[in-house]
């Protein structure tokens, strides 16, 4: 753990349960300063200094799940948070969340059950019985967008909200590369085959450590069949009939999406 005590200006990432606490007043960030975090600080069950630059520093923290709030602090649910700080947050805003998770999970050894110590200077905890090493923890994950002529396959999974649909997405499995996982994944899940696969970029996804790497692909063969135990509805949807998109406007399916529609009326992509 770093002291927080220089007077260099700081900002505070701190975690409550699943919500990110953000200042009430209208400072630059709405990220809570050195000073907004002084009657909380006691109660926080870990901190880690995040980044360093010339002006300012970045640490995060969790408060204690019982510790009540001053006025001047909000909690927000954290996926909420992400989409008010605005992209130039984000990555630190997700790194924070990262951090604060293996911190907590890895307290103890996976393979010996000894308590686990943090190395100086680096997010590393080390079992000082059996050596086993433990890093924040990254989930690869693949999500495509599926395009035949003008266009896109779409789906409901169980656990979207009511009319929203998004993109075929899963987590890499052990001993794959991530193309292998989309055609997999495409093939479990609508049973067909696709065509002319290309990166179109990735994203940290904190929910809870996913690195969404994006694809476009063609439709290539076969009929639609939906696995029920993944899908609850598939189609597909020319781009001036778009069914409900993911609300969240920072994640990359979004992107995705936008990216497509913005190619079909002959803009630049995004
Ligand atoms: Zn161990």
């Amino acid at each position: 753990m770093t002291s927080p005590a220089s007077k260099k200006l700081s900002y505070w990432l701190v975690f409550q349960n699943d919500c990110l606490l953000i200042a009430k007043n209208d400072t630059a960030h709405k990220l809570l300063t050195a000073s907004a975090i002084n009657e909380l600080i006691a109660a926080f069950s870990r901190q880690h200094l995040l980044a360093q630059f010339d002006d300012f520093d970045i640490y995060c923290a969790e408060l204690a799940t019982e510790s009540s709030l001053p006025q001047s602090i909000d909690p927000i649910p954290f996926r909420k948070a992400l989409e008010s700080l605005g992209t130039d947050w984000y990555s630190i805003a997700a790194k924070a969340r990262a951090i604060i998770n293996w911190d907590k999970n890895h307290q103890y050894c996976g393979r010996c059950g000894h308590p686990t110590e943090l190395k100086t200077g680096a997010f590393e905890r080390h079992c000082p019985a059996c050596s086993l090493v433990f890093y924040p923890r990254i989930s690869p994950s693949i999500i495509v967008l599926i395009q035949k002529g003008d266009h896109i396959l779409m789906a409901r999974s169980h656990h979207f909200l009511p009319g929203v649909y998004g993109l075929i997405a899963g987590f890499v499995e052990a001993g794959e590369n991530v193309e292998e996982a989309v055609h997999r994944e495409v093939k479990e899940e609508v049973g067909i085959e696709i065509k002319n696969l290309r990166y179109f970029g990735s994203q940290a996804w904190p929910f809870p450590d996913s690195l969404m790497i994006a694809f476009t692909a063609e439709y290539a063969a076969g009929d639609l069949m939906i696995n029920p135990s993944e899908i609850e509805e598939a189609g597909w949807y020319h781009i001036d009939h778009l069914p409900g998109r993911p609300s969240s406007s920072i994640s990359i399916a979004r992107k995705l999406i936008n990216h497509f529609i913005e190619q079909q009326k002959g803009k630049s992509p995004v």
